[in-house]
């Protein structure tokens, strides 16, 4: 998925053999893989510090070129659109990588802009899944960690980057300060570098802790530890956008997304004004089906697509 701007051909949040330069739009692992072949980037800073300490890839952004700009997604910290003003071709695109109308837990709030053309994350492509209220969802998360650790320990698992400083946030806003895995501390230590606040401990002894954030992989492992030094019960749970479509085997699961559902995703395309929509990622074909029985021009975007040549044959 590339996008051809003069001297330059942008890879979007992909590989593509041509592109001389990636947009990086954040720093989640299925973003990064064009940075594997060419390190020239399309980022913000804080996506630069994130990729840098959880892998061995080092970043260097370039200028943003004339006609080119990164606008907040709302999706985690340091995530970014690309706006393309394509004057060559005469139309705007707006490429979206993960994004959430939502008001955000820890990022930059989402900045729409007008456009042309929206290239458009397609995570939840079903017009029956309504996430629940943000300040809801984080009430009874509060309420929850305080009531049960009361009498036991509470365990989330949770992706180590986004999430996990999600939950840590919405912890100490609650007036608890949980321990982490050294991998969740890593990313705090950047979240924190640039202005997050989060207060924390690293987990040495599980036991020891009423409360903990785990990456989803050592859930299980850290309850085991826990339950072989301590007679108090343990709680586990999860913070997910899916608790709306799938039962995770934990004891609670709460709706807590970084994404838009299909109606936030509505209101993004009616707010950028967009004539036509592309949809990509593994949802791509339901999610432009879904669009296109509501009356907007859309349609799938394979991940090999040279954007310009698609709008070529299309305006
Ligand atoms: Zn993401």
């Amino acid at each position: 998925m590339a996008i051809s701007l003069g001297e330059y051909k942008i890879s979007l949040d992909s590989k593509d053999d041509e592109a001389n330069v990636n947009f990086v739009s954040h720093a989640h692992t299925d973003h990064i893989s064009g940075l594997r072949k060419n390190k020239r980037a399309l980022a913000s800073e804080i996506t630069k510090d994130l990729v840098e300490s959880r892998s061995n890839i080092s970043m260097e952004l370039i200028e943003e070129p004339e006609c080119v700009e990164l606008l907040n997604a709302g999706h985690m910290l340091g995530s970014r659109q690309l706006f393309v003003q394509n004057d060559l071709y005469g139309y705007s695109v707006l490429y979206s990588g993960d994004y959430q109308m939502d008001e955000p837990v820890l990022a930059e709030k989402l900045e729409p802009k007008q456009t042309d053309v929206l290239i458009v994350d397609s995570t939840y492509p079903y017009p029956d899944v309504k996430f629940d209220e943000k300040g809801e969802v984080i009430d009874a998360i509060q309420f929850y960690a305080r009531k049960k650790t009361e009498r036991g320990h509470v365990v989330f698992g949770a992706y180590t980057m986004g999430r996990a400083q999600e939950l840590v946030k919405i912890l100490n806003d609650g007036g608890m300060i949980p321990a982490v895995d050294e991998k969740i501390a890593v990313v705090n230590e950047v979240y924190n570098k640039h202005g997050a606040h989060l207060e924390y401990a690293v987990l040495d002894h599980p036991e020891s802790s009423p409360i903990s954030i785990v990456g989803q992989s050592r859930l299980e492992a850290t309850c085991e530890a826990i339950r072989a030094k301590s007679v108090k019960r343990v709680y586990t749970a999860v913070a997910s956008g899916w608790s709306k479509i799938f039962r995770f085997e934990t004891d609670v699961q709460f709706n807590l997304s970084d994404h838009a559902d299909f109606s936030q995703a509505v209101d993004y395309i009616n707010v950028c004004g967009a004539k036509i929509v592309f949809t990509f990622g593994s949802n791509a074909r339901l999610f432009a089906k879904h669009l296109a029985a509501r009356g907007y021009d859309a349609r799938p975007l394979g991940y090999t697509s040279e954007v310009n040549a698609l709008m070529l044959n299309h305006i």
